[in-house]
């Protein structure tokens, strides 16, 4: 028997959070339905968002640093730019402390973990079909 608090931990609401991948089939599959520029435009908008703000990920925020080592942060997060729960990691990626480390440390914080991987790879084939769409929108425009 599942106890109420598996239950909720499966709860339906944790796909909601890929409502960004959804997005991106619509444009996908819109891309022949002549839609127009600005709906594309707007949708390519959202997809930034999720990725930044709203996509399951890591926090990946630096907890520690062992002589060259850097320990990074695994707890659940929203979005690439965005820590976990804890105060400090929330914003972490906006303070200067953040800003003051290597280029491939930061790249390593922000892509800690298969899903913010998953985020960005579905972040950049969701601007090309919105580019795509946004193309096919003009090139509509001038037909008509
Ligand atoms: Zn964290």
């Amino acid at each position: 028997m599942t106890s109420p608090r598996a239950f909720q931990r499966s709860a339906p609401w944790r796909v909601w959070r890929y409502w960004g991948l959804i997005l991106i089939a619509i444009m996908a599959v819109g891309l022949d339905k002549k839609w127009g520029v600005l709906p594309y435009v707007f949708m390519s908008l959202f997809v930034l968002i999720w990725v930044l703000f709203s996509a399951p990920t890591r926090c990946g925020a630096v907890t520690r640093r062992r002589g060259k080592e850097i320990v990074y942060c695994w707890n659940n997060s929203s979005g690439l730019m965005l820590g976990c729960h804890l105060p400090q990691h929330k914003f972490q990626r906006f303070t200067r402390d953040w800003w003051n480390t290597s280029w491939r440390d930061r790249i390593r914080g922000i892509w800690t973990g298969t899903p913010a991987k998953l985020a960005t790879i579905s972040g950049v084939v969701g601007m090309l079909t919105g580019i795509a769409g946004i193309i096919i929108g003009i090139w509509d425009l001038q037909k008509s």
